[in-house]
């Protein structure tokens, strides 16, 4: 595939989600991955273990030039000879060389995704040697010619009937496409393999700088014929998996494994702590063994301060077990040589910035590869800090530039809005823009747009603003575009309900959008203009709390303004502010603690879907379910944490992805009988409203507030 632009990426993406066993796998996958996950972990304690990887990783990181020589002196006295390479060339270069000093002709290798990422097959087959995987996945791709589509499960892109193929050229002999004897015909031709080679590649799950030993983790059992049966062993292993101790790694093994694959522990663990006896004909009857330790411009990302964490990477894969998009079109798409949300950061360190644009543009930013990290990489904001980087080194493409500048100026924005609710007059039809000619849609036909309110909240609220409640619970409500513009009933609603609790309601005219859309475009100039203008906006307000009836918008300025903001003197001023950011759901019950007996509950069944940045972002689970059990029969659909497919301007670049997940979503709740379907967010909003009313489902989706407002006790 090339990656080189986005219309190919397109036709790339298209192929994957035309290709059903690709879809089904994957599907079935990601859904047996995280009930066994959750199974899996409910031993342990989850977050504290991760919380105590990142920290230990971040240690480790500080002090690599410290662990390197700690580990070479224990592993000099145990004859190990120890080279660090600065490029991949230089590794490649160093294996070569060790190949031809010890006159290597046949190489086996075990997995490795440092020996991936630096192409050592390439370079050793260049330079003479025959190379032979022995992974089952990875020998299946070699194979085929083709790379890993994920880090832990190579193959899974491909059926048996593909493999049985395969195995047929592979061996001249007809093969029969039953697992076990695929398995069969793997072990009888790789055999020769091992008993032949002279040199085997590992890579290391973790080198022990206390005692010179590597560990590596697997299943297969390669990977312990390929370190023990050839004369000369070369392990490749990325400088970051330097640990200071046997406890720093064992730490990690107890969740690797849980995260890769759902396993407690792998089948092997294999320590290697020197050079061991051999057999075979070389000096002392000791095996020639070589630690090659690749930089490859780690040393530098430990100085970026914000993409560093990106190298405490263990390796898991599940940050694409977990993702939404990895789920419906594979690792091919999602990544060069590593997969994933992790992939789509080491391409642009890795593997070139080219490469990278556009895989970065592919993140809905849905944060659930962040939710299972097993460092706990906050990896949708590092994914948004090198799309950023990528605008500013090739340049912004005009939309986002333009739309940056746009929101970031509150009064342009309005005036436009102004301008736009005339506009869209000959195409409008009621709420919805329905008379557009397709090419100016680009493939949005999925669902029904929204028209510009008539009136915006913000003309609204003069009209409907609440009487001051001096000994009530002081909120100011941040608006948020999408509500105040296209969407002022989620608004008025949230008025009319906070209200009837005895809320003293504020709405500090000069708040913006909450600058988030613009940061998903890598716009980082004007996603620090809104914050400010936002901060400043509520600085004076008065208010306690500030409520906002999105996820996102809650998310993003408590949890991404403190980063944002960091350079602009005003360090109190954003904690005051991002301290009083709470959801609607939330704020109802947990500071306004409402009662069930506040509503009326008719016994409508409702389905909910959990927006991304309020269940991830904010951990918010409880709060939604609540509401709805008081107001409502609460009807729980399968994956309601899963994304609606919107993620903003997400929905606009990707269009056959949005419109598949969106299906997914909606097939889900309607299976389960629900009449209504409630959200709190008014992106998901958009985008599931406008689905079914698109496909002319029976669905009514309304936010939480108007739900909650229409079972009112008056
Ligand atoms: S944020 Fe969501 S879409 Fe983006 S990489 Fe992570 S899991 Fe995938
Ligand atoms: S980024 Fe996190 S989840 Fe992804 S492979 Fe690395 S450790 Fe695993």
């Amino acid at each position: 595939m090339s990656l080189e632009n986005m219309k190919s990426y397109h036709s790339s993406l298209q192929q994957a989600l035309d290709d059903e066993f690709l879809r089904k796998t994957l599907d079935k996958f990601a859904v047996q991955f995280k009930a066994n996950r959750q199974t899996i972990f409910a031993d342990v304690n989850e977050k504290e273990l991760i919380a105590e990887i990142a920290e230990a990783k971040d240690e480790s990181l500080d002090h690599l030039d410290e662990l390197y020589e700690q580990f070479c002196q224990h592993a000099a006295k145990k004859g190990i000879i120890v080279h660090r390479a600065a490029t991949a060339k230089d590794a490649c270069d160093l294996v070569c060389q060790i190949a031809n000093e010890n006159k290597v002709k046949t190489v086996i290798k075990s997995k490795s995704m440092t020996a991936e990422e630096i192409h050592i097959n390439h370079a050793l087959e260049k330079n003479g040697q025959e190379v032979c995987e022995t992974d089952l996945g990875e020998w299946i791709i070699q194979l085929r010619h083709e790379g890993p589509s994920h880090m832990v499960m190579p193959a899974i892109h491909l059926s048996r009937y593909q493999v049985a193929d395969t195995f047929t050229d592979e061996t001249n002999e007809k093969q029969d496409s039953d697992i076990s004897l695929l398995v069969k015909v793997a072990r009888r031709q790789l055999r020769s393999k091992f008993a032949e080679a002279d040199m085997g590649i590992s890579g290391a799950n973790f080198a022990v700088a206390e005692n010179g030993t590597i560990a590596i983790c697997t299943n297969e059992g390669n990977g312990r014929l390929t370190t023990t049966l050839p004369r000369v062993h070369v392990a490749i292993c990325g400088i970051d998996k330097l640990v200071p101790s046997l406890h720093d790694a064992l730490r990690v093994i107890k969740v690797l494994p849980r995260n890769a694959t759902a396993q407690a522990i792998t089948t092997y663990v294999s320590w290697i702590t020197g050079a061991v006896d051999c057999q075979a004909d070389v000096p002392e009857r000791r095996k020639i063994f070589h630690i090659v330790f690749l930089d490859n411009g780690r040393s530098q990302i430990v100085k970026d301060r914000k993409c560093r964490e990106s190298l405490r990477c263990v390796r898991c894969g599940a940050c694409a077990n977990v993702c939404p998009v990895y789920r419906l079109v594979g690792g091919h798409q999602m990544g060069y040589v590593y997969i994933g949300a992790i992939g789509l950061i080491l391409t642009y360190f890795f593997h070139g910035h080219d490469r990278a644009r556009v895989l970065a543009e592919n993140c809905i930013g849905c944060e659930a590869c962040k939710d299972v990290c097993a460092a706990g990489i906050d990896l949708p904001a590092i994914i948004q800090e090198i799309r950023a980087r990528l605008n500013e080194e090739f340049g912004s493409p005009m939309v986002p530039a333009l739309m940056g500048r746009v929101l970031a100026s509150r009064k342009l924005f309005h005036t436009l809005l102004k301008f736009a609710k005339f506009a869209q007059k000959p195409v409008q039809s009621g709420q919805y823009i329905r008379h557009l000619p397709d090419i100016f849609i680009h493939g949005q036909g999925f669902r029904a747009l929204p028209a510009i309110a008539d009136k915006a909240f913000r003309d609204i609220w003069p009209a409907i603003k609440p009487q001051e409640k001096p000994g009530g619970v002081k909120v100011g409500l941040f608006a948020g575009c999408a509500q105040d513009f296209l969407y002022p009933g989620h608004l008025t609603a949230a008025v009319k309900v906070l209200s009837k609790l005895g809320a003293d309601i504020k709405f500090p005219d000069d708040q913006s959008c909450c600058g988030l859309p613009v940061q998903m475009m890598g716009q980082r100039k004007y996603a620090m203009e809104t914050a400010k203008a936002n901060v400043l906006a509520f600085k004076n307000a008065g208010v306690d709390h500030i409520v906002t009836l999105c996820g996102s918008c809650a998310s993003h300025m408590k949890n991404r303004y403190p980063d944002i903001l960091a350079d602009q003197n005003m360090d109190d001023d954003v904690k005051a502010f991002s301290d009083k950011i709470i959801d609607f759901s939330s704020f109802l019950v947990d500071v306004l603690k409402v009662k069930p007996e506040a509503f009326k509950n008719g016994g409508e069944k409702v389905g909910y879907h959990y927006p991304c940045h309020l269940v991830r972002g904010l951990s918010v689970v409880q709060e939604p379910k609540v509401l709805l059990k008081a107001a409502g029969d609460y009807q729980q659909s399968p994956e309601e944490d899963v994304c609606c497919g919107f993620g903003g301007t997400y929905s606009l670049k990707f269009p056959e992805i949005s419109a598949t997940l969106l299906e997914n979503k909606l097939n889900n709740v309607e299976a389960t009988g629900a009449t209504y379907l409630v959200t709190d967010c008014p992106g998901c909003y958009m985008q599931l409203n406008g689905g079914e009313q698109k496909r002319g489902g029976k669905l009514k989706v309304e936010h939480m507030a108007e739900f909650l407002a229409r079972h009112m006790i008056d």
